[in-house]
């Protein structure tokens, strides 16, 4: 007997789900005869891992019939030198994402509020739908900016956490630090604000704000880092949040017991001591982003910054025609429908082509 014969399963799942929007992952690139396909729609580093990182990992592969290190103890002292906080305010998670969840599943009952601009990531009212918590989407100001100031002025009794994503998954701009510390001044001692730095390494400006130093000047504020991008680790799945003992230790709590495995422990510990090398890495991005967003401007799109290691098309009702004709020459790209269109800076053949297929969108318009 098929699923599709039987009766309606009546299983009785939760009504919230009925509200969690479906996460898009980024498609590779269709294949092309004679063209080499490249996708960049999910932010991706396009260094394979080093040498040293891979052969962590290849050791780390001799124990995979043991759990892994529950406590996460070297990875998070290693992070605690690094970053000069105590070991107890370190939390890891399988993934940025997985720690995010934790962070509203510690802070929110069912109908509490979470605050965070829009559009940003995409994943966030995935988390807060999921965790039976409200959503409070404020809207991006004209130059696809936090606009702190309304985020402030929609905290109520019922807001319990706060996300700022700085850069600014999709569009780019990070938040400045005298901006940011303003907005912290409005917000009441008990409400949980979490600065999602995913981006930090690519950012370039001097306004950026020092996050840690934030963190310990606020007992409610909370860092969230990843592996996942400048560190090129996506596929091993680890993350880690920066917060003051009590949130820490909650957070620790509310994690999935042997989530992150030696592979993924390992792996980013030897990352965090080549760093040196990473960075060589990041700054190429770096500066291939800033090709990009020039050569961009300078055929008239309206880029707004770029401080991750992405740029922003505000396409509006092109965006989805756009990825598509990017699609047609081999590059993937990810639309956000009716919004724009954002391209992670990869390979350089992947940004020329893009810079040429933006060229030529415009002339066809015109
Ligand atoms: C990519 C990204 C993350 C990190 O996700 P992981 O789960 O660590 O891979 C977190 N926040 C934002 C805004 C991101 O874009």
């Amino acid at each position: 007997m098929t699923e599709e014969t039987a009766q309606p399963n009546p299983v009785r799942l939760r009504t919230t789900l009925a509200g969690v929007p479906a996460y898009t992952p980024g498609k590779p690139a269709a294949p092309l005869e004679g063209v080499t396909a490249y996708k960049i729609s999910s932010n991706e580093n396009p260094y394979p891992p080093l040498p040293s990182v891979l052969e962590a990992v290849r050791e780390a592969a001799g124990t995979i019939n043991r759990y892994p290190d529950m406590g996460v103890t070297g990875l998070t002292a290693a992070l605690a030198e690094r970053l000069d906080v105590p070991s107890s305010h370190v939390a890891t998670g399988t993934g940025s994402v997985a720690v995010l969840a934790q962070l509203i599943n510690i802070t929110c009952d069912p109908g509490d509020e979470v605050i965070y601009a829009w559009r940003s990531f995409e994943a966030y009212p995935i988390v807060v739908a999921l965790a039976g918590a409200s959503p409070v989407q404020v809207p991006l100001d004209a130059d696809a900016r936090h606009d702190l100031d309304a985020m402030a002025e929609a905290i109520t009794e019922r807001t319990r956490l706060i996300l700022v994503c700085t850069p600014n998954n999709p569009t780019g701009p990070a938040v400045r630090a005298d901006e940011l510390r303003d907005f912290l001044a409005k917000v009441p001692q008990d409400v949980l604000v979490v600065i999602d730095e995913a981006y930090l390494e690519f950012t370039t400006e001097d306004t950026v704000p020092d996050a840690l130093a934030i963190y310990r000047e606020h007992p409610n504020v909370a860092v969230l880092r990843t592996f996942s991008k400048a560190y090129g680790l996506a596929g091993l799945r680890v993350g880690y949040a920066v917060a003051h003992e009590e949130v820490a230790t909650a957070l620790r709590k509310a994690a999935t017991p042997f989530g992150v495995s030696d592979l993924a422990q390992e792996a980013a510990i030897a990352s965090l001591t080549a760093y040196d090398e990473l960075e060589v890495r990041v700054k190429e991005l770096v500066g291939e982003r800033e090709r990009v967003v020039a050569a961009l401007r300078e055929q008239g799109w309206p880029v707004p910054d770029a401080q991750g290691n992405f740029v922003w098309l505000p396409l509006r009702e092109d965006a989805v025609p756009f990825a598509q004709a990017c699609q047609e020459r081999g590059l993937t790209v990810r639309p956000f429908a009716g919004e724009g269109v954002r391209c992670t800076i990869g390979e350089t053949e992947a940004s020329d082509r893009l810079i040429e297929i933006c060229g030529e969108w415009l002339t066809q318009r015109t």
